[in-house]
């Protein structure tokens, strides 16, 4: 039983006041732990870079924890060091999941599965082909560096294949809540966001097409999740404006890996996102301090943190 009341849950607001206080004074969500209200979609943040609350640690790394009715989905699983005792802490259920949805296949967001997975969970997993390819980053010194699914997460894989649901395009998880699949690359300043190979020698590049992100759409508008956003984070708000039918985007949360983005991309993104009418922008994990700041400036009034423990509540449909 949860020590706050409901009315202290940190959650995202419907309509943001003009000028919220940036770092408002919340109780610990690590304290916390209530079932999303009713016929809200709940959004809990079990792993990311930073972590605020009692006994949560931080990781490089992401996963999501999505209360949606009676269902619960995990998005990503971080490198796997923390997620059990921060799941633990939040009182989430996190090896009991209805559907697990990864979105792409490097480490920090695969490692965690072999655990879950090792318990002989049953769900489905929502993942696309290429995030099995072997993946490389290159070092400054020319030297790679593995960086793909840890070989524990491969052989849960195996032993779990009759659970992979392959996202080759659009995949609704849950209805509502859909898997973007491939993200075309519309935009002429976006990349994968580093120097990504297939192969240990870096000859192949890696397109991370495996790369997606999760969207569902409130009264509102339309809440993406993403994990790094590889395609580019304006090219997925661009297919998600395709796949909803050119509802309004009101909240993207997550990833956007603009880590060693120039000073360039991160102008143009910021252009980009002023021709969406966004209420809630929670940057997170690879986008970087840089381009963090950058955003928090150009929207100072919708900018919100993105931690280990905090959570993210929207009215459904
Ligand atoms: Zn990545
Ligand atoms: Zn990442």
């Amino acid at each position: 039983m949860g020590r706050c009341s409901a009315a202290a849950i940190p959650v995202t607001t419907e309509n943001p006041s003009p000028n919220p206080p940036r770092q408002p004074e919340r109780p610990s969500a690590a304290e916390v732990s209530t079932a999303p209200r009713a016929g809200s979609k709940k959004i809990t943040v079990l792993v990311e870079n930073t972590a605020q609350g009692v006994d949560v640690l931080a990781e490089h790394g992401l996963s999501y924890w999505i209360e949606w009715g009676a269902q619960r989905v995990l998005f990503d699983s971080g490198q796997g060091i923390v997620l059990n005792g921060n799941a633990y802490k939040l009182g989430v259920p996190v090896h009991e999941p209805d559907a697990i949805v990864l979105s792409h296949g490097h480490f920090d967001h695969t490692g965690g599965l072999a655990q879950i997975l090792r318990d002989g969970c049953p769900a489905p997993i929502y993942i696309h082909p290429a995030a099995f390819d072997a993946k490389y980053a290159r070092n400054r010194d020319g030297t790679s560096r593995q960086i793909g699914m840890p070989p524990a997460v491969q052989e849960a894989f195996r032993r779990h294949a009759q659970n992979i649901v392959p996202t080759v395009s659009a995949t609704a998880v849950l209805p509502g809540l859909t898997a973007t699949g491939p993200v075309p690359r519309t935009t002429d300043f976006e990349d994968t966001g580093g120097a990504f190979f297939l192969d240990a020698a870096c000859c192949r590049p890696d397109p991370l097409v495996d790369d997606q992100s999760l969207f569902f759409e409130t009264p509102k508008g339309v809440v993406i999740l993403l994990g790094c956003a590889h395609s580019g984070v304006v090219n997925t708000l661009r297919h998600v404006d395709r796949l909803s039918g050119h509802k309004p985007i009101r909240a993207v949360i997550g990833g956007m890996h603009l880590v060693h983005a120039s000073q360039a991309r991160i102008a143009r993104t910021i252009e980009e996102f002023r021709q969406y009418d966004l209420q809630l922008l929670a940057p997170a994990h690879c986008t970087g301090m840089r381009a963090t700041v950058a955003l928090w400036t150009a929207f100072p009034d919708i900018s919100q943190t993105c931690h280990v423990g905090i959570t993210f509540e929207f009215e459904a449909p």
